[in-house]
């Protein structure tokens, strides 16, 4: 029995990674799923893979960054398919890397602007869209680095820890209406995010950090976001769930 029949989802980020895989997952299981990106043919790429699939998908071109997109993002979903049930806030940069007291403040405040209040605009409409539903479900993508710290990421490891703190907020405020708020905190995943900004020794070193001694995949983050999207964890509301190969277990 599939696990998201007549659901509504947006996927921000769904272009690409993390985000494609959840895409093409909660279309698989029988959501309508909004695939949101600026690359439009990343996002397009997401689409066509899912309507091949004999499932439904459109995409629309949203930069998180920015409040009024992310206000239309909704309204277009709720054009096309009458509400929203859904939303994962998954889209994000790795931004550069530097001590703290080098961090570029450009960079600061473009990381802080896609991976923080990114997921804060999302929210803000997401919610005002869920309360007239009668119900719904938000998955922020935060990280391990919302939860430790990671040299040289300074605004990355801000955002992700703040994305949390917004998570369990946004659920206490929201838990008598029936809308579930949680977070996910993958360890590194081979996506085109890390094979952009790392090479392949680094790659071998940061595979060592993972009690597994590998990195996760797309498809594994997916499986817990299903969870999280569907009835299944219907009691479970303001968590983070680290899915990270045992990096954060010492
Ligand atoms: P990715 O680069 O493969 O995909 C990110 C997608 O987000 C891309 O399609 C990109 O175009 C889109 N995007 C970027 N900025 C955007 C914006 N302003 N508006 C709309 N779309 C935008 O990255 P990924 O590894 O799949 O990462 C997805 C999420 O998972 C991010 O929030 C990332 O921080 C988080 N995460 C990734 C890892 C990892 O190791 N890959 C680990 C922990 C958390």
């Amino acid at each position: 029995m599939k696990k998201l029949v007549d659901k509504v989802a947006i996927v921000t980020g769904g272009g690409s990674g993390i985000g494609q895989a959840i895409a093409i997952l909660f279309a698989k299981e029988g959501a309508k799923v909004v695939v949101a990106d600026i690359d439009v043919i990343g996002g397009q790429n997401t689409v066509d893979k899912i309507i091949s699939l004999g499932a439904e998908a459109f995409f629309v071109e949203s930069n998180t960054s920015d409040a009024k997109e992310q206000e239309i993002l909704v309204q277009k979903t709720i054009q096309k398919y009458g509400k929203l049930d859904i939303a994962c806030n998954n889209a994000g940069i790795g931004g550069s890397s530097h001590p703290t007291g080098d961090y570029p403040i450009e960079d600061w405040d473009k990381v802080i602007s896609v991976n923080l209040s990114g997921v804060f605009y999302g929210m803000k409409y997401q919610i005002k869209a869920m309360l007239e539903n009668g119900k719904g479900n938000i998955i922020n993508m935060s990280s391990i680095l919302g939860t430790v710290g990671f040299a040289q990421a300074g605004a990355y490891t801000a955002a992700k820890h703040g994305v949390l703190g917004l998570t369990k907020t946004a659920a206490l405020e929201y838990g008598t209406q029936h809308i579930r708020i949680n977070a996910i905190c993958p360890g590194f995943i081979k996506t085109p995010l890390l094979d952009k900004s790392l090479n392949e020794e680094s790659l071998t070193y940061i595979s060592s950090k993972h009690a597994m001694m590998r990195l996760g995949t797309s498809e594994e983050v997916a499986q817990l976001a299903l969870w999280l999207a569907s009835d299944d964890s219907s009691f479970v509301t303001g968590s983070e769930y680290l899915i990270d190969g045992g990096y954060t277990a010492q």
